[in-house]
């Protein structure tokens, strides 16, 4: 890597949370050269995590989610989408067909909705930027049924909207909702209420197929078909990573980093675009909003400061909010163990969870419904208390 001090010219491509934070750590340590982020977006840079919750359902703006632009120190090119990356000569190929040079590149070009139609399929709906957001709300005003393909946190928050917009909703999934993230335990708090809330959940254990010849109708699932007005799939997402097809340290899926978040020789990269490699060799994506914070703090870092730069310890810390549950995890739930119950308060529907390693340390903790400080929860994932009776 160039040394940090030589540095005059730093592009950042992506222009949302992670770009944003990398930009302003930058400047933070005192970065004096050009900074320039490309993002694809037409618009300013926002916060993806209201789209399936306050905006869907129509009680925020689309406004409200404006990321605070804390700097106006760099150059922020929207509408300018990374098509590809010659690294041995620092240049960017825009799909404009203009080049911009670089003499250190942060990459965060995120991540899109993984989608389930064919081809010639039309009217599957995602949730994963503004534009998709501004295609199905309409629809929903006018629709009377819904299909979430996926029960994970995104697509039980959108679930948890289309009830609230009065709509009849189905979820679908191979497994039971949240229980990869959640665990059992915590999961099925979450189903106790949204069936409470009227959505009929499915379980299609080997995945479903989108139905409808030219536009999208309904799933099949065995031997089963399940039509609604519209379909939303929330099964998962791919990271934007094709842009860098031709550069000389490119592989297949997220974009590899050490965990200083260098992926190549000035090149580094953060947030759902990234996948760390500690030195075991385990490869791990977490993509989440406060992942996507750190990581970018410490590609920045590592741009300007090499192998003295901290590395960027993983954050198991995220929030989802469904069937008016707001849940904070800290920490990775062990699936079927059962957690200690710190607090419960059935009026209010509040629990404070704690799960303990059969070793005797504490793994996760996570809370619903509490006001806490995520710091006094990420204690709580790593320190065993004893429960109050
Ligand atoms: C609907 C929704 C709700 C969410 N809710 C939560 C939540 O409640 N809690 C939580 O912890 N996390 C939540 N998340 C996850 C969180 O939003 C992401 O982890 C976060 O947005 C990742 O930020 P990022 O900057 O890495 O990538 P992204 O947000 O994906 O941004 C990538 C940016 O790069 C741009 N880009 C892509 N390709 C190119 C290219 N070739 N050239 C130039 N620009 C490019 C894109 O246009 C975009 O601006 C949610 C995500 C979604 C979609």
């Amino acid at each position: 890597m160039m040394s940090g001090s030589k540095r005059r010219n730093i592009v950042i491509v992506g222009g949302s949370i992670a770009a944003l934070t990398s930009a302003q750590i930058l400047r933070a340590e005192g970065f004096g050269g050009d900074i320039t982020m490309l993002s694809a977006e037409a618009c300013a840079p926002y916060s993806r995590v209201p789209l399936s919750k306050a905006i869907l359902a129509g009680v925020a703006g689309h406004d409200t989610c404006a990321l605070p632009l804390s700097s106006d120190d760099f150059e922020i090119r929207l509408d300018q989408r990374a098509v590809g990356l010659d690294d041995r000569n620092r240049v960017i190929h825009l799909l404009s067909g203009e080049t911009v040079s670089y003499d250190g590149l942060i990459v965060a070009s995120g991540a899109r909705a993984r989608r389930l139609s064919r081809p010639g399929q039309r009217g599957e709906h995602v949730i994963r930027d503004m534009d998709d957001v501004r295609t199905l709300s309409p629809r929903l005003r006018t629709a009377r049924s819904v299909v979430v393909v996926g029960a994970g946190f995104l697509g039980m928050e959108i679930a948890s909207t289309c009830v609230k917009l009065g709509l009849t909703v189905t979820v679908i999934d191979r497994d039971p909702p949240l229980r990869r993230l959640l665990g059992e335990y915590l999961s099925a708090v979450v189903v106790d209420r949204a069936t409470a809330a009227g959505v009929r959940i499915l379980q299609a254990p080997d995945g479903v197929e989108l139905i409808g010849t030219e536009v999208v109708d309904g799933v099949r699932y065995g031997e089963h078909t399940v039509r609604a007005d519209v379909v939303v799939s929330a099964v998962g997402d791919i990271p934007n990573t094709e842009w860098l097809a031709g550069s000389s340290f490119r592989n297949e899926g997220p974009l590899v980093v050490d965990q200083r978040c260098i992926a190549a020789n000035d090149i580094v990269a953060a947030g759902d675009v990234a996948a760390i490699k500690d030195p075991s060799g385990t490869v791990a994506r977490l993509p989440h909003w406060n992942n996507a914070v750190r990581q970018a703090r410490s590609a920045a870092l590592a741009l300007l400061h090499g192998d003295e730069a901290p590395i960027a310890e993983p954050d198991h810390y995220f929030w989802t909010e469904a069937f008016d549950l707001q849940i904070k995890v800290c920490g990775l739930i062990p699936g079927s163990t059962v957690p200690v119950v710190l607090e419960r308060n059935d009026d209010t529907n509040t629990l404070l969870l704690q799960w303990i390693a059969p070793n005797g340390t504490a793994v996760a903790a996570a809370s619903v419904n509490r006001k806490m400080p995520v710091n006094k929860l990420r204690r709580l994932a790593h320190e065993a208390v004893v429960a109050s009776s």
